[in-house]
């Protein structure tokens, strides 16, 4: 193999850099040339794609964000639309391509792998939402991002003997929302897995009240309740405190990478480009233990996604310890 490519697809996460340029480095160490895919899937139908140097790997790999863009391109899913993408990678005699991504990257990969470009997926992605790897690229930066914000949240509600909503992201996993809570030993967690209704949410924040709690926090995923003001207000009416909601948004997806992001970027990297040397495609890489795996991504894709419940109560029992479930 005398030529790869490489794109970051979906949403952005701290490390996507990172592996990136680990597999600018990797591959150049194998004789292999690089080329740069600018904004995911739309960058490949589009000819937007360049050579790639050591230099250029070096500059990006400890940044935030993904240096050569990403973007979402639905119309990928037409073999028509592929078919122009798998077009220009030839022009360019583009033999293979790494994709770093979400589960929807992964099955634009596969489709490519089946058009005869072997791809190789890498789990990029802040939400922890990809059932092949135990953590993906992105997820303990943001988890470290929440974690700072809540202990500063904190901070204020403890000095004025208060509640916060605080909404964190996700896209339909718990995962940010469990861990960030128990990091912060917030009372009330509310997650996709384990859903408590507003009115559970405003008696659990009453039992606090009454039981002098000085502050208290509540962490819910996104995509819950249609208005976290509006449940604060609930709160505020129904527990006493004065209860503020802060919606944490987009910082969550920025920000330098963590060593571990990094670490598991660049490993990822390495081995995805020695899956490609092999031959192979249609795998997607995974973390499992501490040991990285390659599945077949549509098997990967159709993993059960593990019940995290006993978790979730664990941690909600320790951190309102009156509140037993
Ligand atoms: P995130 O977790 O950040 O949402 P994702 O990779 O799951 O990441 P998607 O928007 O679902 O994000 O998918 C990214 C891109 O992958 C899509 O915009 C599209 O170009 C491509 N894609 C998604 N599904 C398919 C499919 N069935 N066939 C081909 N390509 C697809």
């Amino acid at each position: 193999i005398k030529k790869i490519g490489v794109l970051t697809s979906g949403g952005d996460a701290p490390g996507m850099n990172a592996a990136v340029s680990s597999v600018i480095r990797y591959a150049s160490s194998n004789n292999i040339e690089v080329f740069v895919v600018r904004d995911g899937y739309k960058g490949l139908i589009h000819d937007w794609i360049e050579k790639a140097d050591l230099n250029y790997a070096q500059s990006i790999l400890t940044r935030g964000g993904t240096a050569i863009g990403s973007a979402r391109l639905p119309e990928f899913a037409d073999q028509k639309i592929r078919e122009k993408g798998v077009a220009n990678l030839q022009k360019h005699g583009i033999e293979a391509l790494v994709v770093i991504g979400g589960d929807g990257s992964y099955m634009g990969a596969q489709r490519l792998t089946e058009m005869g470009i072997n791809c190789i997926g890498l789990p990029g992605t802040i939400d922890n939402d990809i059932v092949s790897s135990d953590y993906t690229i992105g997820f303990d930066t943001a988890l470290n991002t929440v974690v700072e914000a809540i202990d500063k949240i904190r901070d204020s509600m403890q000095s004025h003997n208060r509640a916060a909503v605080v909404e964190v992201m996700g896209n339909h996993c718990g995962d940010l929302a469990l861990y960030a809570a128990t990091a912060t030993g917030a009372e009330v967690l509310s997650t996709t897995e384990a859903k408590l209704s507003e009115q559970e949410i405003v008696e659990q924040v009453t039992t606090l009240a009454q039981k002098k709690k000085r502050s208290v926090i509540v962490v819910v995923s996104e995509k819950m309740y249609p208005d976290v003001h509006a449940l604060a207000e609930k709160i505020e009416a129904g527990s006493g405190y004065i209860t503020r909601a802060t919606v944490l948004g987009h910082i969550q997806r920025g920000g330098t990478p963590s060593a571990m992001d990094r670490y598991l970027a660049i490993t990822s990297g390495m081995f995805a480009v020695d899956q490609l040397i092999a031959g192979h495609g249609g795998l997607c890489v995974g973390l499992d233990g501490t040991t990285l795996v390659a599945h077949d991504i549509n098997q990967a894709l159709s993993m059960p996604k593990q019940d995290k419940i006993k978790e979730i109560n664990k941690i909600r029992s320790l951190n309102a310890e009156f509140i037993k479930q």
